[in-house]
C-alpha cells in the first residue's frame, strides 16, 4: 500500500512509513494512493461472513501485499473483539451501536486496530516504543485500553490533574503493565505542549523510539471503515442507507466515504453536527470558515476546525459539487439534542447518549424530506458515559455496564507531575 500527502501527491510512503509516522512533515494527510473497488462476490457473500472476515477482506484490498495474510488475520481478529450490532427502532431507521468496546465509544475500534498494526511493524526493531498521549479524556481511555498488553510497545498518557471525570480518570490510570497516567498540575494544552516538545528533542529521540497515536493516523482510519460494512449486512437485503454520522473531527465519516468508494451501496451521508457547525455551513455555501470550537453536551464533537476536511476535499477533488452530492448536513444545539434524547426514549424506548441523540434529531430532518429513504445512525458512545446529561433528561436511571462499573473499585495509579519539560524528559529517560 502506498500513501501520499494531502499537501504533495508526488512522494509516497509505505503503510508502515505512515502508520509509525503518524503525520506527513508537510502537515498534512496521509491518503491510500488509490481506493480499490471491491469484487461483486465480496457483495454477495459479506451476509454470510462474520466481522472478523470483513475486516480481514477489506484491509486486504487496501494493504494488499504490505502484510503477510497470516499476520493481517492475527491483527483483525485481536483488534475486532466486540460486535457492532444494528438495532431496528422502526421500520426505516436503525442504529448502529459502536459503544460495546471496553471504553464504550467508537474510538475503540480505531485504536486496537492501530495497536496491533504499530505492534507488528515494530515486531523486528529491538527497542521497544513509546508512545506519548495528550488527552482531555477521551481518546486517552481507548487508546490505554487499545494498546494495553501489547508487545513491544510503551504507553505514556498525560492528562490534566482535575479536569477529566473519575470515569475517565481510572480508564487511565487502573490498567496497570505497560500504560502509564502522568498527572499533569496544569491544563490540556500544558500536556499537549510538552508532547509536542519531546517529539521535536533530537537528543531524546535518539535514546528512545517514540511515536504518537494520533487521531488522524490512517490506522485508525481503516477499521473504522469496516462497521460500514458489517451494518449493511444486518440490513434487510437491497437497502441503500442514509447513513448518519455524528461528527468532530470527521474521522468516522470519511472512514464511511472510504467504504463507499470501495462499492458499498450508500445513498447519502449525513454528517450531524452540535453548536459546532462549520461543516453544515460549508453544505450549504460552499465556505469552509474554521473557527474556535463552543463547548456542548456532546463534547467529543466540540471541534471548530476539523482534522479530517482536508482528506474528505481531497477525496472529492476539493470540489464542492461533489461534496455536497453525497453530503448532506445538519446540526442540533444542546436543547434540540436534549428534547431527542426524550423523544427517542418516549417514541422506542431507547436510550440514546447526546452524540447519538445529534445524529437522531439529523436523521428526522432528513427522513421529513426525503420519506423512502432507510437511515443508521451511528451510535457513538454507550449512554452511561454522560449518565448525568441522560439521567436527568430521563428522569431514570442508567446502567452502567459491567466492565465500566468494575474500574471504579480499582485503585488509581498515577505519577503526579509538574508541567515542566525537564519533568517529563527525565521520567521518561529513567523508565524506558
Ligand atoms: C470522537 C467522537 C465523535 C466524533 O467523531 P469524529 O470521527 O471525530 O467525527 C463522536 N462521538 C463520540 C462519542 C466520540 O468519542
Amino acid at each position: 500500500m502506498h500513501l501520499y500527502s494531502t499537501r504533495n501527491k508526488s512522494g509516497f510512503v509505505s503503510l508502515r512509513e505512515a502508520v509509525l509516522k503518524g503525520l506527513p512533515d508537510d502537515n498534512g494527510l496521509y491518503m491510500p494512493e488509490s481506493i480499490p473497488q471491491l469484487p461483486d462476490s465480496f457483495f454477495s457473500s459479506l451476509r454470510k461472513m462474520s466481522f472478523v472476515e470483513i475486516g480481514y477482506a477489506v484491509s486486504k484490498a487496501l494493504f494488499q501485499e504490505e502484510i503477510p495474510d497470516s499476520n493481517l488475520i492475527d491483527i483483525v481478529s485481536k483488534a475486532l473483539t466486540f460486535p457492532a450490532p444494528l438495532v431496528k427502532l422502526a421500520d426505516h431507521t436503525f442504529i448502529l451501536e459502536l459503544f460495546h468496546g471496553p471504553s464504550l465509544a467508537f474510538k475503540d475500534f480505531g485504536a486496537r486496530f492501530m495497536a496491533q498494526l504499530m505492534s507488528y511493524f515494530n515486531r523486528e526493531e529491538d527497542r521497544e516504543l513509546t508512545i506519548l498521549v495528550a488527552t482531555s479524556g477521551d481518546t486517552g481511555g481507548a487508546v490505554a485500553a487499545g494498546f494495553h498488553n501489547t508487545p513491544g510497545i510503551n504507553i505514556v498518557i498525560l492528562y490534566p490533574s482535575g479536569k477529566v471525570s473519575e470515569l475517565q480518570e481510572k480508564q487511565l490510570t487502573t490498567l496497570g503493565g505497560n500504560v502509564r497516567a502522568l498527572e499533569i498540575q496544569g491544563t490540556f494544552d500544558d500536556c499537549q505542549a510538552l508532547v509536542k516538545q519531546a517529539f521535536l528533542d533530537k537528543e531524546l529521540n535518539q535514546r528512545l523510539r517514540l511515536s504518537s497515536a494520533n487521531s488522524i493516523n490512517i490506522a485508525r482510519l481503516v477499521p473504522q471503515s469496516f462497521y460500514y460494512f458489517e451494518a449493511w449486512k444486518q440490513l434487510p437485503e437491497g437497502t441503500q442507507p442514509v447513513f448518519v454520522v455524528p461528527s468532530g473531527n470527521f474521522g468516522n465519516l470519511t472512514a464511511g466515504i472510504l467504504a463507499h468508494k470501495m462499492g458499498l451501496p450508500v445513498q447519502k451521508f449525513v454528517a450531524a453536527t452540535n453548536a459546532n457547525d462549520v461543516v453544515p455551513k460549508y453544505v450549504k455555501t460552499g465556505k469552509f470558515n474554521p473557527r474556535p470550537s463552543v463547548q456542548t453536551i456532546s463534547n467529543a464533537m466540540d471541534v471548530g476546525n476539523p482534522s479530517n476536511f482536508e482528506r474528505l476535499q481531497d477525496i472529492f477533488g476539493f470540489t464542492w459539487n461533489r461534496f455536497v452530492e453525497k453530503i448532506s448536513s445538519c446540526s442540533l444545539d444542546d436543547d434540540q439534542t436534549r428534547a431527542e434524547i426524550i423523544k427517542c426514549y418516549k417514541d422506542y424506548n431507547y436510550i440514546l447518549d447526546p452524540h447519538g441523540a445529534v445524529g437522531f434529531g439529523a436523521w428526522k430532518a432528513h427522513l421529513a424530506s426525503h420519506p423512502n429513504s432507510t437511515g443508521v445512525i451511528l451510535e457513538t458512545a454507550h449512554p452511561s458515559k454522560f449518565i448525568d446529561e441522560v439521567e436527568s433528561n430521563l428522569g431514570i436511571k442508567v446502567k452502567v455496564p459491567e466492565r465500566l462499573a468494575r474500574l471504579r473499585e480499582r485503585p488509581k495509579d498515577s505519577v503526579k507531575m509538574l508541567p515542566e519539560y525537564d519533568k517529563l524528559k527525565s521520567y521518561l529517560v529513567s523508565n524506558f
